[in-house]
């Protein structure tokens, strides 16, 4: 696969796992029983089945019957999940979640539901028995994953490391021989300050070299670079140039933090939320502004459901552009003098009537189906490359709003 198609696997892939959150959000027990089970992709499936096995038999002490059986229940269906499996679980692990929900009127239906292979890895082993299932750690898999270095300094010390996704990793840190401001009896002030100059030049190098051998490798996947520390430290560093220039150009913000040991690297990320948030969104950004430039320039755009549908069944989009926040299916419906037509609904919505606009016969329902998988499916066979929009930004919110979530940016001009 090349990395194109990989990337927009990646994204239906996200947005399946993203639909079964929310479904599973959903969910509540009447008392503490649903279960989550998160395994990594190195824990033995033989371990997890004792676990399970174990917290069984320990589940004949809950006193309630009821909650007592819906434990027991959902236990024994993680169980027969697991017997898929071979001696490890798949690529990044899997996540099974089951249990006894309600479902109106004092009644409970079992669901389970198994999560193979995750976007990433799941990180250690975690049973959860509560009245709701535990989705936090999949949603934060979910997030975007941006990759910034970063760097905090000060004259005395410094640590590099990274932001993965929400994830700070400290890697390497340096401290330095710079004297105190005070000069010891006997030394010249003038060779002092120069001494103490020539240290705090060296150190600065030092700390630029320990963010060059981490960095410049991957500089390519980098979103950006993050400083912090005191002024005038780290904006005599970054304006000093020691930093290799291509590092340089990707440093995205600057921050003031008083810490610059490895609690340092968190505050730094603390700080940079704002300018974290706008990085997440600017690729989203330049596709909406695309886009909105070649519709107000003339005709290489498309919106809607049906329009967007004809052009991607023509092969000339070039990108089709999803809200994140689309839930909506596509109803397909026959008419008895075979007129095929469409309609977008609400998920959570009933299928409505449909007269045939051509004829105006009644028409039947064909087929009922998620309008993201509907078009993505499309799309996947044209060549046509998928990008989900946030609306966490104003012309992100128009493409929800105003043009129903769903747009295209054409490779070229077909008049639909
Ligand atoms: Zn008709």
């Amino acid at each position: 696969m090349s990395s194109d198609a990989e990337e927009a696997s990646e994204d239906r892939r996200k947005y399946e796992f993203r639909k079964v959150i929310e479904e599973l959000q959903e969910y509540e027990g009447s008392g503490t029983q649903l279960v989550t089970i998160y395994i990594p992709e190195d824990k033995q499936v033989s371990d997890v089945v004792a676990h399970v096995t174990q917290e069984h038999s320990e589940a004949a002490n809950i006193k309630s019957k009821q909650t007592r059986t819906n434990v027991q229940d959902a236990l024994t269906s993680i169980k027969d999940r697991l017997r898929y499996y071979d001696t490890f679980p798949p690529k990044n692990g899997i996540v099974i979640f089951s249990g006894a929900v309600d479902s109106g009127g004092g009644q409970t239906t079992m669901v389970t539901k198994t999560l193979d292979s995750p976007p990433q890895p799941v990180e250690s082993f975690r049973y959860h028995c509560d009245s709701a299932f535990l989705t936090e750690p999949l949603e934060n898999m979910l997030a975007d994953k941006g990759l910034f270095g970063l760097v905090v300094l000060d004259r005395r010390e410094a640590n590099v490391g990274w932001l993965k996704g929400k994830r700070v990793e400290p890697v390497k840190s340096a401290s330095s021989l710079v004297p105190g401001k005070q000069r010891k009896g006997g030394q010249s002030a003038q060779r002092f300050a120069r001494l103490r100059l020539e240290a705090i030049d060296n150190f600065y190098q030092e700390v630029a070299e320990m963010a060059n051998d981490l960095m410049v490798a991957k500089r390519h996947e980098l979103d950006g670079v993050l400083v912090g520390g005191p002024s005038p430290t780290k904006d005599e560093f970054l304006d000093g140039g020691y930093l290799h220039h291509e590092l340089q150009d990707k440093v995205v913000g600057k921050f003031d933090i008083s810490y610059t040991d490895e609690s340092g690297l968190y505050d730094l990320v603390d700080a940079a939320q704002e300018v974290l948030a706008d990085q997440e969104v600017m690729k989203d950004k330049s596709q909406m502004e695309e886009f909105f430039e070649k519709l107000h320039r003339g005709n290489e755009s498309t919106y809607g459901f049906g329009p967007t549908r004809k052009n991607l069944i023509m092969g000339s989009v070039d990108r089709l552009l999803l809200s994140e926040d689309l839930r909506s299916d596509v109803i397909v419906y026959d008419c008895p003098n075979g007129h095929e037509e469409f309609e977008v609904v609400d998920s959570r919505h009933k299928t409505p009537e449909h007269t045939c606009s051509e004829c105006k016969e009644k028409a039947e329902m064909r087929e009922r189906e998620d309008v993201i998988e509907h078009l993505m499916n499309i799309a996947e066979q044209r060549g046509t490359e998928t990008k989900f929009i946030s609306t966490d930004f104003e012309k992100g919110e128009q493409l929800m709003d105003a043009f129903g979530g769903i747009a295209g940016i054409l490779r070229y001009s077909t008049g639909v």
